[in-house]
């Protein structure tokens, strides 16, 4: 009788695990924001404690971390059946990435968090985006020490962190409409100065907030001082997930982001348990995008990418 009730649970529970893993390529896609790691849980400071506590229910909820050079492709190499999660890093303070005079990374930075996770999880990669601030004031000028900014730089990019621009200062462009170009052009630049030849394409508004519409297309391009920039990625801090790079309705310049925080990280995984449809389920293929056919005429595909209906 035991053994029977074991068996009909084990079945009971499998059918459903197959329901939710069918792909689902037009599913929105969860773009998580983090500040400051440190001591309490704040709107803008995650505790170390929680930090690690959201990786491990990252993971076990079936989210997979994915670089934004996929996302911009649309060639998303996240497994099947996995949900395609970017994580992102605003303002550069130290208490993300520190480094201790000998060269090791202190413990209980967002970085050393993230190495001691994956190190017993490697089916979980590192990757994420940094959004960093070159010129702001300790501790938040390009994560705090100054001596060690190019070696973070190329510690990141070495090992699949990709690195975004934030502005300058952290200028709230709409009140500093007449720095757009200053901001942008030296926030590049000052991040080439480390990385020869790096693209950077994605920018993160500081406090999520856009100049008048007239002044948008100024974020995307432009020249100051013979410092250039461009970028074909720009977010913003709404707390909601994105659209599906796939979908109609996924704008590439006004990109999506939800809070790490508490309330936005427990309503996350609330519907990764309850809701999973509304997720992007990958279908394991870079090359091929899967959907529903009822949500067929909903995909605007990339260039070289096959469209799959089931
Ligand atoms: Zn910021």
């Amino acid at each position: 009788m035991h053994i029977r009730f074991f068996f009909v649970s084990v079945l009971g529970f499998s059918a459903v695990a197959a329901a939710d893993l069918a792909p689902n390529e037009l599913g929105k896609i969860p773009i998580l924001t983090y500040h400051k790691i440190s001591d309490e849980d704040t709107e803008y400071t995650r505790s170390r404690a929680s930090f690690a506590k959201d990786l491990v229910e990252l993971q076990r909820h079936g989210f997979y971390p994915v670089t934004l050079a996929e996302l911009r492709s649309g060639r998303i190499t996240t497994p099947k059946g996995k949900i395609p999660l970017l994580l992102t890093f605003d303002d550069s303070s130290e208490s993300q990435f520190k480094y201790e005079a000998d060269g090791s990374l202190t413990e209980g930075c967002g970085m050393e968090i993230m190495e001691r996770f994956q190190k017993q999880n490697p089916d979980f990669p590192l990757r994420g985006v940094f959004f960093v601030l070159p010129k702001a004031q300790y501790p938040n000028n390009f994560f705090g020490q100054p001596d060690k900014i190019g070696a973070k730089l190329k510690y990141l990019t070495g090992k699949g962190f990709e690195i975004g621009s934030h502005t300058l200062w952290h200028a709230n462009l709409k009140k500093y409409r007449n720095k757009i170009e200053e901001q942008l052009g030296l926030g590049t630049y000052e991040i080439q100065k480390y990385l020869k030849g790096y693209a950077v394409y994605a920018f993160a508004l500081p406090y999520g907030i856009f100049p008048p519409k007239a002044d948008e297309p100024r974020l995307r391009a432009g020249k100051f001082k013979g410092k250039s920039y461009k970028h074909d990625m720009i977010f913003d801090y709404s707390n909601a997930p994105s659209y599906s790079v796939y979908d109609a309705k996924f704008d590439t310049y006004r990109i999506k982001r939800l809070h790490g925080n508490e309330a936005t990280l427990k309503k996350l995984f609330k519907r990764a348990t309850k809701e999973k449809h509304i997720f992007f389920v990958s279908d394991g293929n870079p090359e091929t995008v899967t959907v529903k056919k009822t949500d067929a005429d909903r995909v605007r595909l990339k260039p070289g990418l096959k469209l799959v209906t089931y």
